[in-house]
């Protein structure tokens, strides 16, 4: 089955620039369009995303907050220790922002229809009134408040596969029983939260799942993992739209996350997801842009995330053995508690 795929882009997000030397930089966007137009993958349609409204952001974040980014516009401004501005970069983060929105819109309104937000900056660390580890605006979290509040969307399900975990996305939705976040990360590592024991409060508890990961695991544990991990809780949980924080910094030739991701392996967790929505969310899929370091890699990645997206046949890895196959049992056990169909 094909579907058709939209890929939200606009080029003055490449306009953000967090200064030399900065890992999240300009080219990371235009290596993935090169890439993508490169390649010319049947189904898939470009189209200019919406800004952000004010009020979409503000479902997320303080009022003061983005009154605090509303001045920084036209200005070179150090927002935390890794998070930077160019005169360009609050424009980039309203097109972001609004691109995660509009790409949920796409999906909600043609089920069966998949969008790819290609977008920087990134969003996941953002909390509610502080940017954070490259970070302005919670893309994603803005999106899955857009689709529960504005759509009527009864329940999201983020999956976020970058290295690093998704603190803004996690405080955004902790308490919350309409949005189940899932995260697989290197821990401990930046930003320090994402332990196997924050799981949610309130009407949030059992849906935040944390999957913490030593340095250098590869496709088989990541793999495992949301086979048996994240498969059945969404076959639980019943997700009506399945969006992705979709972070390359996983990969092995990635410098910064220090993990062994391929490409197959990327691939294979497009695979899943995709499957995943097939199930249970009538196809819905949005993947948003988070990490990914390494120019290439991050361009490959994408580019078959968009045609396993489009019906491409993804990849399977193989299962884990020894040490991986022992961590997983381990994460499984933790889970079973709130979720007693994983790893059956
Ligand atoms: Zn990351």
């Amino acid at each position: 089955m094909t579907h058709k795929v939209h890929l939200l882009f606009d080029e003055r997000m490449i306009d953000h620039d967090p200064g030399p030397m900065h890992p999240e930089r300009p080219m990371r966007l235009q290596a993935i369009v090169e890439r993508l137009r490169g390649h010319r993958i049947t189904g898939t349609q470009w189209s200019r995303p919406h800004p952000a409204t004010r009020e979409q952001i503000a479902r997320i974040h303080d009022e003061a907050y983005i009154d605090h980014i509303d001045a920084q516009r036209g200005k070179s401004a150090h927002l935390d220790p890794d998070t930077a501005t160019s005169p360009d970069s609050v424009n980039a983060a309203y097109l972001a922002a609004g691109a995660a929105v509009d790409a949920v819109t796409k999906v909600m309104k043609c089920a069966g229809d998949r969008a790819f937000a290609l977008v920087r900056p990134p969003g996941h660390h953002a909390e509610r009134d502080r940017a954070m580890g490259f970070c302005i605006f919670n893309n994603t979290a803005i999106a899955a408040a857009h689709a529960v509040q504005e759509l009527g969307c009864r329940r999201v399900l983020i999956v976020d596969w970058d290295v690093h975990h998704p603190n803004g996305t996690q405080q955004a939705f902790y308490d919350r029983d309409d949005v189940f976040m899932f995260s697989s990360h290197r821990y401990p590592f930046y930003p320090g939260t994402g332990a196997l024991d924050e799981i949610g409060t309130g009407a949030g508890e059992g849906l935040t799942v944390n999957v913490p990961l030593g340095p250098g695991q590869g496709d088989d544990v990541h793999w495992a993992l949301l086979e048996g991990l994240l498969r059945p809780i969404a076959e639980q949980f019943q997700p009506e739209l399945v969006l992705v924080s979709a972070g390359y910094d996983s990969h092995r030739e990635d410098l910064l996350g220090g993990m062994r991701v391929t490409d197959d392996g990327f691939a294979a967790f497009s695979g899943l997801v995709s499957d995943v929505a097939n199930r249970y969310a009538q196809g819905r899929l949005v993947m948003v842009l988070e990490g990914g370091y390494d120019l290439a890699a991050l361009g490959r990645g994408v580019c078959s995330g968009v045609e396993v997206m489009a019906g491409a046949t993804p990849p399977i890895c193989d299962a884990p053995t020894g040490h991986g196959a022992e961590l997983v049992k381990e994460i499984f056990a933790h889970h079973r508690r709130h979720w007693p169909r994983v790893g059956k």
